[in-house]
């Protein structure tokens, strides 16, 4: 029960997760939410860390696209600023979004991931689709007021998935992937 919540791995932050990491998986492009996953929700510019990850990817060969629940208007303007492509009004638990992502890219679904700091958006919707997933912290603790009752739902389903999962503990690369 609740597996349909469960990620491929735990990962402390996006930042933490290297090319190197990525290529070892065989992972050609990340797909990756934007609020609290990529830059904090409140910080619309993002930061030197964000924008020096994406260049290490960049560098790599290794594509990142933005899949957001969010905006147009938000979503788009950020994108701009980081250059890359982004799917806005993802839907995310829904596979929607992840399909017209997955047709931005030449690769297979085996070769994308999704990274994600929530349950019941990203991570649910990445099993839906059927790719590879890592939930991350949200990268700041306060959130927008719609966000507020999923994290509440996702303390829950979370609590409850690592009592049965003991193994669900948060790393700080890619190295471990989490026991199905
Ligand atoms: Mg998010």
């Amino acid at each position: 029960m609740l597996n349909s919540f469960k990620p491929t791995w735990m990962v402390e932050s996006i930042y933490q997760i290297s090319p190197e990491q990525l290529k070892k998986q065989n992972v050609k492009a990340v797909l990756a939410d934007l609020d609290n996953t990529l830059i904090a929700w409140d910080n619309p510019e993002g930061t030197q860390a964000t924008i020096q990850w994406i260049e290490t990817m960049k560098k790599n060969d290794i594509e990142v696209i933005i899949l957001s629940n969010n905006s147009k208007k938000r979503v788009g303007k950020i994108a701009r600023i980081l250059k890359l492509k982004f799917v806005s009004r993802g839907l995310k638990p829904l596979t929607r979004g992840f399909t017209v992502a997955l047709n931005l890219l030449p690769y297979k679904k085996s070769e994308i991931i999704m990274v994600g700091d929530q349950i019941v958006t990203d991570i649910r919707g990445a099993n839906a689709f059927g790719i590879r997933s890592a939930l991350v912290k949200p990268l700041l603790d306060s959130d927008a007021w719609n966000t507020k009752f999923n994290r509440f739902i996702e303390l829950k389903i979370m609590n409850y998935l690592i009592k049965k999962n003991p193994d669900m503990k948060w790393r700080n690369s890619l190295h471990d992937p989490i026991r199905k």
